[in-house]
């Protein structure tokens, strides 16, 4: 196959899922140019598009060009000062990523352990330390399927910044961070969002933004000067700051407007069917599910691998015979777990029929 022929794929993984068709048109337009008014536009309006996916009247609400990972480090790189308190829940791979970057920011982490499966919980967090200047959780757990209850959190943050992971949940569930208490958020484009991977939707609000490091170790990821690159939305004036990629921005754009005409709450509810659907049938079929009921994500579901069955040729299987890719687990759970996204477009009722039959012809088959 040429390196330029890329086979089309069901992808039901965890990691970039299919495009909404219009981001995927968007991303074919002629490019404009970083600077050009209509991409301006396609910037300005991308920003208040994400206000609302956020649930944030936020000014400082921005797409950065830059994957999830480097939005968890602009969101600590900008607000902890050498020695301050961060406490972080963790209950999955991406809780202790956190740990990794806010210690390497200078923090003193206090980290605070949950069982895989499980959620973070508000009050555990809360009494890890009488005085944090910030409390840090992800709010889906993509590497376990698990939602944790931001709300509760908000509650008990006190005086310290609520700061939260919201990649796997923007465009997918429930998510107003206004509402929730949440200070600082950073998101992906890759997962319930429905657009290529590489940019990262962020938000910060004024009590965050006041505390701010003032010359944050990283130039590209400082906040300070990011103002300039979206300009008057952010109450700033628009000066260079770096090329943006303006393809993905417009294709931002345009799945933002797909989702709000689609309606938010509809979103939620179709990636909430759609979930509700995977899990009944999964079980249905015998398979137990690995997330704590009660708290199961719909777009990420989480299945134990039967025992006696080859987790890789499973997946080999359905790869090969389908086109369908579903993740492995993460970790201590690479080969007795499996990940089933169902995300963005691919939450429907079409995937979920495809992927229980090709599943079930896996599990005799492969
Ligand atoms: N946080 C969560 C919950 C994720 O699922 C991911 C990626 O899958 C990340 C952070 C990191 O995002 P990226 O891979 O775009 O750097």
């Amino acid at each position: 196959m040429p390196a330029t022929t890329v086979p089309f794929r069901h992808l039901f993984g965890p990691g970039p899922t299919n495009p909404y068709p219009e981001a995927t048109l968007a991303l074919s337009r002629p490019l404009l140019g970083h600077l050009d008014s209509a991409f301006i536009a396609a910037m300005d309006h991308s920003c208040e598009g994400l206000r609302q996916v956020w649930g944030t009247s936020n000014a400082r609400t921005l797409p950065l060009s830059a994957t999830g990972s480097a939005g968890m480090e602009a969101a600590f790189v900008n607000t902890v000062h050498p020695g301050d308190v961060v406490v972080i829940g963790v209950n999955g791979l991406f809780g202790e990523r956190m740990c990794d970057v806010a210690a390497r920011c200078g923090a003193e982490v206090v980290r605070v352990d949950f069982e895989w499966g499980t959620p973070v919980d508000a009050d555990r967090l809360a009494a890890a330390h009488p005085n944090p200047t910030i409390i840090a959780a992800v709010h889906a757990e993509t590497s376990t399927g698990v939602r944790s209850d931001i709300a509760a959190l908000g509650a008990v943050k006190g005086d310290a910044l609520l700061l939260v992971d919201a990649v796997t949940s923007i465009g997918g569930i429930e998510l107003r961070a206004d509402d929730w208490g949440i200070d600082v958020g950073y998101a992906g484009t890759q997962k319930c969002l429905g657009v290529a991977p590489g940019l990262a939707p962020f938000t910060i609000n004024e009590r965050a933004w006041e505390r701010r490091v003032a010359k944050p170790q990283s130039w590209y990821l400082d906040l300070g000067m990011l103002g300039g690159y979206v300009g008057e939305a952010s109450g700033a004036k628009r000066t260079y700051h770096h090329t943006a990629p303006v393809a993905m921005v417009v294709s931002l754009a345009a799945a933002l407007d797909r989702i709000l005409d689609e309606g938010l709450a509809d979103v939620w509810a179709r990636h909430q069917a759609a979930g509700v659907a995977l899990q009944a049938g999964l079980q249905e079929m015998g398979l137990e599910l690995f997330a704590a009921e009660g708290h199961r994500l719909p777009e990420l579901t989480t299945v134990k691998v039967p025992d006696g069955v080859d987790s890789a040729r499973v997946r080999g299987y359905l790869l090969d015979r389908y086109d369908i890719e579903i993740g492995a687990g993460v970790k201590q759970y690479a080969s007795s777990v499996w990940r089933i996204g169902l995300m963005g477009p691919n939450a429907n009722p079409g995937s979920v029929e495809l992927i229980l039959a090709a599943l079930a012809d896996a599990l005799r088959h492969a």
